[in-house]
């Protein structure tokens, strides 16, 4: 969408900017929502950065947009003054002429707007072990600002979202009805995924039965939703449209996931996804750092089962939609949906392989910052 499409001047005078804007610029690689950036043209006065919600993918944006406040209000009450060495920035929301956080126009479309985090940058790759520590850094020091503020206080903005159990009865549900003649080609896949139902479901039923908490947790951990300063600090958590009640392990999984695959998610030669394990380290690393000491035992159990968890379930909903056919998510060619769920399973298998190691060095990370933390107290 284009920046002509929409009337920004119309839309911008109804919040309470500083300054007078010079134009608007589309912005970011984000998939989901219309992104435009504000340049300021009076001197000593904040960019802005505009966003139009998406409310096909977020039914209830009044609720989503009380979640993130309630919840930036909640790490700004947290958050150390300057001299702690911290230097974590919260998202900032401007308010509307009417005492609103986000504008609706004649033509149903919702409109936000943040400050602008100037001379910050967001990386869709992440290309060193530091980054992948910072990165883990910044979820994990997130989770534990919040972990202990009330998740019953936040709405589900989308509603089973990490919920297997559900994932599975529609992927069943696919495979009975086999709206597009597709099942035949996809017996493999659907044997894997079956193999794996049991073992798959552990988080979410420890959750139903109280063994593993309920949190606040961010829900869309892509590397991207981190902005790093020019020191390649991470400077802000963004992107807070899916904060809501969670388990730790999926805000871990879904960030392994994207971070340590050596290809990209549709990769068609599966010889080609690989797992980075030094990345998985330094991730671990920069977030046990931070969240060891909110975490129990049964969640720092549960991390590894997320990092598997979350290409699993992503898998099952792409081998979904392409029974299907192919209503979900976009695709580029036929076909695409399956590519994408083998190249899921792929990287799982990658990881099974390896998972003496991997949760070794979680077992390993957490020791060590258990002992130290107990050190530190005495
Ligand atoms: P989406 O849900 O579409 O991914 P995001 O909220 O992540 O939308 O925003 C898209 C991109 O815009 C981000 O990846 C980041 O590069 C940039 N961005 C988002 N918020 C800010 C901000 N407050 N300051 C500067 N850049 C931002
Ligand atoms: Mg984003
Ligand atoms: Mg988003």
């Amino acid at each position: 969408t284009g920046t002509n499409t929409f009337n920004i001047t119309a839309i911008v005078k109804h919040f309470n900017i500083a300054g007078e804007i010079a134009g608007a610029e589309a912005f970011g690689n984000g998939h989901i929502n219309d992104t435009f950036w504000l340049k300021n043209q009076t001197s000593g006065c904040p960019d802005y950065l505009l966003q139009r919600i998406n409310h096909h993918v977020f039914k209830d944006v009044p609720g989503l947009i009380e979640n993130i406040r309630l919840v930036t209000a909640y790490l700004n009450s947290k958050m150390p003054g300057e001299d702690s060495g911290k230097s974590q920035k919260v998202l900032k929301l401007i308010d509307t002429t009417d005492g609103e956080l986000f504008h609706r126009d004649a033509d149903g479309n919702y409109w936000r707007v943040y400050l602008f985090l100037a001379g910050s940058r967001s990386y869709d790759i992440v290309l060193t072990e530091q980054q992948a520590y910072e990165g883990g850094k910044a979820f994990g020091y997130f989770q534990t600002l919040l972990s202990d503020m009330d998740p019953q206080q936040l709405s589900e903005t989308i509603v089973d979202f990490h919920n297997i159990r559900k994932r599975l009865r529609d992927l069943h549900k696919a495979i009975v009805e086999n709206a597009a003649g597709r099942v035949d080609e996809v017996n493999a896949e659907i044997k894997f995924v079956s193999e794996r139902e049991k073992s798959m479901a552990v988080i979410y039923d420890q959750g139903c039965e109280g063994l593993l908490p309920k949190r606040i947790t961010h829900n869309d951990t892509k590397f991207n939703n981190i902005l790093f300063d020019a020191d390649d600090k991470a400077e802000c958590v963004i992107d807070l449209d899916t904060v809501m009640p969670g388990h730790v392990a999926y805000d871990f999984g879904d960030a392994i996931r994207t971070i340590i695959n050596t290809a990209a998610e549709d990769e068609p030669d599966l010889d080609k996804i690989q797992i980075n394990i030094p990345l998985f380290k330094a991730y671990a690393e920069g977030y046990i750092n931070e969240a060891h000491a909110f975490l129990t035992d049964a969640e720092v159990e549960s991390l590894f089962l997320g990092a598997m968890l979350l290409p699993y379930m992503q898998g099952v909903r792409f081998l979904t939609d392409y029974l299907q056919g192919d209503t979900y998510f976009k695709t580029a060619y036929p076909g695409h949906n399956v590519v994408r769920a083998r190249a899921q399973f792929k990287l799982l298998t990658k990881l099974e392989e390896q998972a003496t190691l991997l949760r070794q060095i979680i077992i390993d990370t957490v020791a060590a910052h258990k002992s130290r933390y107990k050190e530190e107290q005495n």
